[in-house]
């Protein structure tokens, strides 16, 4: 049975999409069978494993609102190991139609559970929000992965997502556990990213990663060539730091 992993922070622009398409594409590169599910309107997940979203019929829009069978949206990439649920711009309306469906916190949930056995790992990359498909998500997930920008104000919004965890687990899945929290955009000479650094852990006791992800330059021009980093620079520090995330998240799972 595949580990459903949720890479979520209602916060945008913290790493979400860049650590869901590299860690997935690490996972694969270490031999396990991944799935990546691009739950976010903008399809960044989609297009950066190089899916073209308009190309796909089925979509997780029709997983999430027609009940459409996760093994008919599922689209294989070049990449070693790694399939693709892709996004759609009908996303973008799927959080107001959610809201009307009997079963609107588990369509996801629903979808995956025909499909999981064919994966090792299937990795959520969330949508900047709280709302019904960030819930599905988290319904669906055995584990939350919480990217963490190294920035000003990055426990901002925190107690938020930690409520809406608790929530989760009240309401509808018991067992979701905190994966880990993922430090991101790091440089350690800045004295304000050191200072984060130690905020992170004592909100977050034993659960930050010892993995930290540099900020460079690769893993933000990767997404343009619709390559993970890994097949854009296998040397580059970013292939680095997501192959040793790959690895401790291995190591604690094993
Ligand atoms: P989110 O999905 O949380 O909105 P993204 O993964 O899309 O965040 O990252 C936001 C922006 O920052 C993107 O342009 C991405 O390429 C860039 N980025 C993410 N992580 C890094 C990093 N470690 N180093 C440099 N740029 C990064
Ligand atoms: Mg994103």
């Amino acid at each position: 049975m595949g580990k459903i992993i949720a890479a979520a922070n209602q916060k945008g622009g913290v790493g979400k999409t860049t650590t869901a398409v590299n860690l997935a594409a690490a996972l694969g590169d270490k031999g396990k069978k991944v799935l990546l599910a691009d739950t976010d309107p903008q399809g960044n997940s989609t297009s950066g494993v190089g899916v073209d979203r308009r190309q796909s019929k089925v979509s997780i829009y029709d997983i999430l609102i027609n009940g459409a069978k996760a093994s008919e949206a599922v689209v294989k990439t070049s990449f070693k190991n790694l399939d693709l649920l892709p996004s759609h711009i009908d996303l973008a309306a799927a959080e107001l139609e959610l809201a009307n469906l009997e079963n609107r916190e588990s369509m996801l949930k629903n979808a995956l559970g025909s499909i999981r056995t064919n994966y090792d790992y299937i990795l959520i990359d969330c949508p900047p929000s709280l709302g019904l498909i960030t819930t599905n998500a988290l319904n669906a997930a055995d584990t939350i992965l919480i990217p963490i920008q190294c920035e000003y104000y990055a426990l901002e919004g925190l107690s938020q997502l930690m409520n809406t965890v608790r929530r989760i687990k009240r309401q509808y899945n018991e067992r979701l556990d905190i994966e880990g929290v993922l430090l991101t955009m790091y440089d350690g000479r800045l004295n304000l990213t050191q200072q984060v650094v130690e905020e992170v852990k004592k909100y977050f006791p034993r659960k930050v990663f010892k993995t930290v992800i540099p900020r460079t330059v690769r893993l933000s021009e990767a997404p343009g060539f619709g390559q993970p980093v890994l097949y854009y620079d296998r040397a580059s520090k970013g292939a680095e730091a997501y192959g040793n995330l790959a690895k401790e998240i291995l190591k604690n799972n094993k």
